[in-house]
């Protein structure tokens, strides 16, 4: 085998591969290999076949992947085998003479190079897009539990923004209390009541946990209680909990950004203000939530472990069709009258309903 160039990149010890996969580097061809290169350029992705120099040779064939699984070496992607040999699809951004500038490159600077391939095949790439659609089919939040687990919760902010519609201190508390428990546990949630929130007040946070964990007002595993509190607590099916409040307030957090807690009352506490003065509030609290998510989890929350009873999965009850207005209602929502049941919203009864200030009593007539 042959060494024919080497890697150079601003990695200079193995981590998280994801995170490595983000850095963008340089592959410096050795001169009596560069013929080789001709025409390189007509491939967009190039597989990397790289020498694991620094990998211990460990005897075993088992053992803790970077996420703490046990696997097999052949099952894995581990430095440490047999044949210390790495193999990674990457971008070719750019090609300077004999350097190579690619992206997605998951190995240290220093590595030696011991073979590229074209990875432009209909083939390979049509079987990669189908390998990807089955992921997504099968585990539709593949992609949240990676950016969980890389701790990348810029995206995870950017894509919980998506349905919250606006950047807030309160949706960054959210997406950073749901990745902590989830990273930390390792709880994953399979959208059919495995795990469950409790959220204690109906404010943006709720929405940023919500996001993350998954745990939705409609797969039933958000649990709300109307206490005013800004506190999450995260319950997996075994009944074991992490229950998290927010340590500090806002003031103290931000107490230098005086602009901001004025505007907040005259915006949204006194409902006054001007478009340009809503603007600037937006402009403050998205700085402030990426703010927010660059600071220490434990500088911002205190954690409980807590045991707890958890909830019977939401029953399906039949339904019926009320014969006033002929729309379908759930049979335990219905009130019967003269021998004949009718919807809630045709006899004028009260009922639930959560809105802005939380969960109300009222009826039909209050519209
Ligand atoms: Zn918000
Ligand atoms: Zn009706």
């Amino acid at each position: 085998m042959n060494e024919i160039g080497v890697v150079k990149n601003s990695i200079l010890k193995p981590e998280d591969p994801f995170k490595m996969k983000k850095e963008t580097s340089r592959i410096i061809i050795h001169k009596r290999y560069e013929e080789g290169l001709y025409k390189i350029d007509n491939s967009e992705y190039l597989q990397i076949l790289f020498y694991f120099h620094e990998a211990e040779r460990k005897k075993e064939l088992k053992g803790p992947v970077y996420t703490g699984e046990v696997k097999g070496v052949f099952a894995s992607r581990s430095q440490h085998r047999p044949s210390p040999i790495g193999l990674t699809t990457v971008k070719l951004l750019k090609r300077d003479g004999r350097i190579l500038k690619v992206e997605g490159l998951d190995a240290i600077s220093g590595t030696p190079v011991i073979d590229i391939k074209p990875f432009a095949l209909p083939m390979d790439t049509h079987e990669i897009e189908r390998i990807k659609e089955e992921v997504y089919m099968r585990d539709p939040r593949i992609k949240i539990m990676r950016l969980i687990r890389c701790w990348d919760l810029k995206t995870l902010l950017q894509e919980a923004a998506i349905l919250h519609g606006h950047y807030c201190p309160g949706l960054a508390f959210g997406v950073m209390a749901g990745a902590y428990v989830i990273k930390e546990t390792g709880w994953k949630n399979d959208g059919m009541e495995n795990m469950f929130i409790i959220t204690e007040t109906n404010n943006c946070s709720s929405d940023g946990i919500q996001f993350v964990t998954g745990c939705t007002f409609g797969n039933n595993s958000l649990i709300f209680r109307d206490i005013g509190k800004i506190a999450f607590t995260v319950i997996y099916r075994n009944g074991e909990g992490i229950r998290l409040f927010l340590k500090k307030d806002l003031r103290e957090i931000f107490n230098e950004d005086e602009e901001y807690f004025e505007l907040f009352e005259k915006i949204i506490k006194r409902r006054e203000g001007n478009d340009e003065d809503m603007e600037r509030f937006k402009n403050l609290a998205r700085k402030m939530s990426f703010k927010i998510i660059s600071m220490e989890v434990h500088d911002l929350f205190k954690f409980n472990h807590i045991k707890m009873e958890i909830p019977d999965q939401a029953r399906i009850y039949d339904d019926f069709i009320c014969p006033k207005c002929q729309e379908r209602v759930i049979k335990t929502r219905s009130i019967k009258k003269n021998g004949n049941l009718y919807c809630i919203s045709c006899d004028n009864a009260e009922f639930y309903e959560l809105n802005g200030f939380g969960i109300q009593k009222r009826n039909k007539s209050y519209e």
